[in-house]
């Protein structure tokens, strides 16, 4: 324990940076609070350009000798780190837990898992990268999946530590050296994990965290010419931002953004099935990118969809998320409720109907709701709300409901729920969007493509995608016999 440790629910965590192995404390300090009840949970080192710097030369100078270690031996490590995170897996949860505000049982047992999982699925995943040598008029191709360099991950508060291992285990697996840099709001669970992978053998500077608040230092990092990926989950400003900083050094970039998927609910679907996808919309208070936020649902069954709708979720329990009873928790931040109300009473405003919510119930908890009466080409079915507030729309037929769930800007994810199979084949085949979930929701496999369309992102993470991303991916053609016969 140092003057730098906080005891966060009897978890001891480190608020400085992990720069090449070592903690470096900033002069200043930025105060994290639990969105449970707004207490402070601690300061934390606030980081600078020139940490940003130190990161970015350290994970430079380690790079060599992790990209020359045996793939074997970096998947060990991988499979150490996964260890470790399975060991600390309840405190890892209780500390996130008060950090963001997602409910405890979730990170229990689905999330710390999952990022558990993360590790040992990219470490293995690289062995199907290898396949055959082919041969070009007795000419040998050879591929290659080089490491490219120190990779700069930048991540959101929604699902801290989960999204920012989908990026930190493929990026170490590859050989590649790492520079994460959490959320402000929920810097934590990074800072234990830099620990983890310590003890698990991780060479210094490989994986480096520093903390602080983009706006100060992540210019520093996105335009630095040593960083060779940069892979970015947030908001669509901030990785504008970002594009227009990496363009000075055409850094090739990774971003998952924001969406405003829509969920159609057929007249043929199994109707309790449909409104619990759309209840399960709430999930994380909404702090949830892919999220169902638009109900699209054909006229004939909107009555009484809508109250069954309304009578499940009014039956949500919401409150403190470390109680297991608990299905819906705070927000993040008095900012974001602010935000999200802004959105909702300006939707009110322009002629919008609350049938449940419409309101912030105490403390940061924003009542669950759902907006009926409002107009496709309004902001509230436009623009991403990133809080729980759905909005409900009718449908005459098919053509009609893939031209409204088609018609915004976003491309991330989308839900159909019908009882008809040809039906879903037509549907699908004609929406915009990464992922597409048929009579389910949330179902993500590692090995599948994920990203957005539109601007919900660029480019795909997930098994051999996120090694196309992080990887040099080089082919050697080799002559006949070592001669060059101009073949
Ligand atoms: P944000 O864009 O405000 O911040 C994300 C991260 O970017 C933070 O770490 C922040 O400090 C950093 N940042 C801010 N300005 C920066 C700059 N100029 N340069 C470099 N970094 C900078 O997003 P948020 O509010 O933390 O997260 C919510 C958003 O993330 C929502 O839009 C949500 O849909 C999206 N999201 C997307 C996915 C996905 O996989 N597609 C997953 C989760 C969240």
């Amino acid at each position: 324990m140092t003057e730098h440790t906080i005891t966060v629910a009897g978890v001891a965590v480190d608020t400085r940076h992990r720069i090449g192995g070592e903690r470096v404390a900033s002069a200043e300090t930025f105060t994290d609070v639990s969105p449970i009840d707004g207490s402070t949970l601690g300061e934390i080192s606030r980081g600078t350009p020139t940490e940003a710097a130190a990161a970015v030369a350290a994970a430079k100078a380690a790079f060599p000798g992790w990209a020359a270690t045996p793939r074997a031996e970096r998947a060990r490590i991988l499979h150490a780190i996964a260890d470790g995170v399975e060991k600390r897996l309840e405190e890892l949860a209780i500390v996130e837990t008060n950090d963001n505000g997602a409910l405890l049982r979730s990170h229990r047992r689905g999330v710390m898992p999952r990022v558990a999982h993360n590790f040992r699925f990219f470490a293995d995943w690289l062995r199907t990268l290898d396949h055959e040598d082919f041969q070009t008029r007795g000419h040998t191709n050879h591929v290659s999946w080089d490491p490219a360099g120190p990779c700069v991950l930048i991540t959101p508060w929604n699902a801290p530590l989960m999204l920012a291992t989908w990026k930190v285990a493929p990026a170490l697996a590859a050989g590649n050296t790492v520079i994460l840099k959490p959320a402000e709001w929920s810097p934590l669970t990074a800072s234990l994990l830099a620990d983890i992978a310590a003890e698990a053998g991780l060479p210094a500077g490989v994986l480096n965290v520093v903390q602080g608040y983009g706006s100060e230092i992540g210019d520093a990092l996105t335009s630095h010419p040593d960083v060779r990926r940069i892979s970015f989950t947030g908001s669509v400003p901030t990785a504008k931002r970002i594009a227009a900083s990496a363009a000075s050094n055409l850094t090739p970039l990774s971003l998952e953004l924001g969406g405003k998927s829509p969920l159609l609910v057929f007249a043929d679907a199994d109707l309790d099935l449909a409104v619990d996808l759309a209840v399960e919309q709430y999930d994380n208070a909404g702090q949830v990118c892919l999220a169902g936020t638009r109900l699209l649902v054909e006229e004939s069954i909107t009555e009484e969809f809508t109250r069954r709708f309304v009578e499940k979720a009014t039956a949500l329990k919401q409150g403190d998320p470390r109680d297991e009873a608990t299905d819906i928790g705070p927000n993040i931040h008095p900012r974001q409720l602010e935000k999200i109300d802004g959105f909702v009473q300006r939707a009110i405003a322009a002629g919008a109907r609350a049938v449940i919510g419409g309101h912030c119930k105490d403390g940061q908890y924003y009542a669950p709701t759902l907006l009926t009466d409002v107009a496709q080409d309004s902001e509230i079915v436009q623009e991403e709300v990133f809080g729980p507030v759905l909005t409900l729309q009718t449908f005459a037929d098919e053509d009609e409901a893939v031209r409204l769930a088609n018609d915004t800007r976003f491309g991330l994810a989308a839900t159909v729920a019908t009882g008809d199979p040809e039906r879903a084949d037509r549907v699908t085949s004609q929406l915009v969007a990464g992922t597409v979930w048929v009579n389910c929701f949330f179902v993500r496999d590692l090995q599948a493509p994920f990203g957005g369309s539109r601007l919900s992102g660029v480019g795909r993470e997930g098994g051999t995608w996120s090694f196309d991303f992080y990887c040099d991916v080089k082919n050697t053609v080799t002559a006949p016999n070592g001669w060059n016969n101009h073949g």
